[in-house]
């Protein structure tokens, strides 16, 4: 029998404006970099896309090299894509990006015009999809001019492959260098994905933030979880099929006593605001609206069920932003 969405995947979700642009994303995305590889039960992936969606997660974030193996991600989601989510196409945002390694030689990483606009058609095609609605530069190119760079984007916004373009982890500096070319060439940056949470805040110090609110650019933080660090999962240990098991970006000896520490005493505050820590972390990086979306991974449907639910919570008090900062800067 065909899949049919939850008739009520919008009656709880939180949309925000994504900068001064004319689109809204869910406060919570998800994310397709672990958890969708060609390593994962194809039903779990199912489980994980379907639950989403039903709870109002409209926008799902992807990049060539997710998976593993790289390209399997993409590949995964374009089956569901025919499968489960063909009807709902115009209810859904969905990202792609190019900027490290995916294929041998010289033109498979970076930002070249070459490698972007193939590796863009290589996406479209993994996920057999006409269009992305957002396609991103993953990362700054120091040797590529960043003129090429961005008329490589605005060339793929102008060529239909993709809405809108956005760009990953460019600091402040660059991010306005990027955001003026754009501009002049008539292709608006929507959004930038820099990494953000309550223990990695570059993006406050670096003055991203105030950047991109003055230029107008929308928001969108991944790892807001730490990998998991800041949930309550590794409170008693290590547990097994974890991130932290998979010797892959999330290394155990970073689960040192002193985060520890840290992550018992915002454990104890999550529960004295009636939520869990993956939501209070997520209500975080979402506080007084400056973000515009908080983007999670998951390797079990009910964990985008918990993410999802920080809506019941956002607000914090002057006091216990203090408490957090007090536990989490050094
Ligand atoms: P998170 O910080 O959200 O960590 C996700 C992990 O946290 C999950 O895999 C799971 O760990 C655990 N988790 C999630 N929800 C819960 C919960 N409710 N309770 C307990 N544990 C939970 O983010 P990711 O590191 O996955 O990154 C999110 C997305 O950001 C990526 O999928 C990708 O789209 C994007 N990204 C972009 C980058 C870029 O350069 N632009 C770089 C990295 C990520 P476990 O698997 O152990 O169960």
């Amino acid at each position: 029998m065909t899949w049919q969405a939850a008739q009520a995947r919008y009656d709880h979700m939180e949309y925000r404006r994504c900068g001064r642009s004319g689109l809204k994303l869910p406060v919570i995305s998800l994310g397709l970099w672990h958890n969708f590889g060609g390593d994962t039960p194809h039903e779990r992936k199912r489980d994980i896309a379907r639950t989403a969606f039903d709870l109002g997660i409209t926008h799902f974030d992807l990049a060539n090299n997710y998976g593993p193996p790289p390209g399997s991600a993409e590949e995964a989601f374009g089956d569901l894509m025919r499968t489960d989510f063909a009807p709902y196409r115009d209810e859904m945002i969905i990202s792609s990006k190019a900027g490290y390694g995916m294929w041998a030689g010289p033109y498979g990483e970076w930002g070249s015009r070459k490698y972007l606009i193939a590796s863009c058609d290589q996406s479209l095609k993994r996920m057999g999809l006409d269009y992305v609605d957002i396609f991103y530069s993953h990362r700054f190119d120091p040797e590529t001019p960043l003129e090429e760079t961005m008329m490589a984007l605005d060339h793929i916004v102008r060529s239909g492959r993709a809405l809108y373009v956005g760009i990953s982890s460019y600091n402040s500096k660059r991010t306005r260098e990027a955001a003026a070319i754009l501009k002049e060439l008539g292709t608006p940056c929507l959004i930038h994905q820099p990494s953000y949470s309550m223990i990695n805040r570059w993006v406050e110090e670096d003055g991203l933030l105030d950047t991109l609110e003055d230029l107008g650019i929308g928001s969108i933080a991944f790892t807001p979880l730490a990998q998991g660090m800041l949930t309550s999962k590794y409170l008693k240990g290590i547990p097994e099929g974890s991130r932290a098991t998979q010797g892959k970006s999330l290394k155990s000896e970073f689960l040192t006593e002193e985060t520890l520490n840290a992550i018992r005493a915002l454990n104890a505050m999550a529960e004295q605001r009636g939520q869990t820590l993956a939501q209070m972390a997520l209500a975080w990086v979402l506080r007084k609206g400056r973000l515009t979306t908080a983007l999670i991974g998951a390797s079990r449907a009910e964990q985008v069920r918990d993410c999802a639910a920080v809506v019941k919570n956002m607000d914090f008090t002057e006091a216990e932003l203090q408490e957090i900062d007090a536990t989490t800067v050094e």
